[in-house]
């Protein structure tokens, strides 16, 4: 599945579905809506473990989602109720594991904890036409390890429950990279999800799914700022944190810098922090960024690897976040999947010019 929360453009809906992916994480009825307009065919399953009944309802009777996850009795209840005692579900109980090998917690909202799961497996079990349990690592995780140890918590549970166990969804979580973040290949998480797949006491005909989201999208879209003043080390820029750069301004999440000028600069990369358009202090993105010590008001230049959680959470707020969005078709400045050599190349994929 692709986890759509991550980027809902529907233009990489289109890429994500040319390239053979049919199934769609989604996590509000206006994700459904969207996913099921734009690629009509897409089987979209439904995997906030807290919804609207109205939602289940719409999702389950007009748009044929058949997989919802739960972590709750409450939920279960709802659900059953909802769908009008539906026998073809697939119901996914989400158990809680660490974050601790993510840079992103999803450790604390949601999930049954190990110990506590055992009631609520025997009870979905009993009205799930296919029985799942899910979980999520957290966001750009950096270790297989993370995996591992949650599947030995799913083992346990099912080992305590005793209930046959249809499909293992080990969620999303994979990495992309960054500055100062280079994960491990992405085999080796594979290798090692499967390796635990394998040993665990399930049905033979169990299935494994994964729902990534910022692994198939970080690398999709680029923004291109420009300088609007320069106050010594400090640039202020025409986005920020009410724009693409929430997770720069709020957990400090470095993303690569180009200048973009003709002729290009010659002078020495130095250290810059941003400030964003709006008229908060907290506006601002630390860094630091790297761009030539001469960078100057009326420069443009290109943020990289925004392409999850970047775009998709740009908002209007003071009147800001109006880009011009363009589709281009060269090399992302990072990548998981290609090695880029010598030098990024200068724009990627999808580039919103603000
Ligand atoms: C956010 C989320 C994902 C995607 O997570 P990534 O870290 O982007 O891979 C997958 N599943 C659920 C339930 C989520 O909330």
């Amino acid at each position: 599945m692709y986890a759509v929360k991550a980027n809902p453009s529907p233009d990489l809906l289109g890429v994500l579905w040319d390239n053979g992916i049919v199934h769609y994480d989604t996590a509000s009825i206006g994700e459904v809506r969207l996913v099921k307009a734009t690629l009509p065919d897409a089987t979209c399953h439904f995997m906030h473990p807290i919804k609207a009944p109205e939602a289940i309802a719409e999702a389950y009777f007009e748009h044929g989602v058949r997989t919802f996850s739960l972590d709750s009795m409450d939920e279960l209840h709802k659900i059953v109720a909802a769908t009008d005692g539906a026998t073809d579900l697939t119901l996914c109980v989400r158990m809680r594991v660490s974050s601790e090998y993510a840079k992103l917690s999803l450790g604390s909202k949601f999930g049954v904890a190990q110990g506590e799961a055992k009631d609520l497996l025997i009870a979905t079990r009993q009205v799930a036409d296919a029985l799942g349990i899910c979980f999520h690592v957290g966001s750009q995780t950096m270790s297989p390890d993370a995996y591992a140890n949650a599947m030995e918590r799913v083992r346990a549970a099912i080992v305590e429950a005793g209930v046959t166990v249809d499909v293992i969804d080990v969620g999303g979580g994979f990495p992309s990279r960054y500055p100062g973040m280079t994960p491990p290949p992405l085999e080796r998480f594979f290798e090692t999800i499967h390796r635990a797949f394998e040993s665990l006491p399930i049905s033979y005909s169990a299935e494994l799914w994964a729902e990534p989201g910022r692994a198939l999208c970080a690398e999709y879209a680029s923004v291109v700022v420009r300088v609007e003043h320069r106050r010594g080390a400090e640039l202020f820029i025409n986005d920020g944190a009410y724009g693409s750069l929430f997770d720069a301004a709020h957990i400090g999440w470095k993303y690569p810098v180009q200048l973009l000028r003709q002729p290009e600069s010659d002078a020495r990369d130095m250290d810059f922090s941003f400030w964003g358009p709006t008229c908060d202090d907290i506006d601002q993105m630390q860094g630091p960024f790297p761009l030539p010590a001469d960078t100057r008001s009326g420069d443009y230049f290109e943020i990289g690897m925004l392409g999850a959680y970047g775009s998709a959470m740009r908002t209007a707020f003071n009147g800001f976040g109006n880009g011009e969005t363009v589709l281009t078709d060269d090399e992302p400045m990072e990548s998981m999947y290609i090695e880029l050599d010598p030098v990024p190349a200068f724009v990627s994929n999808n580039v919103v010019k603000l």
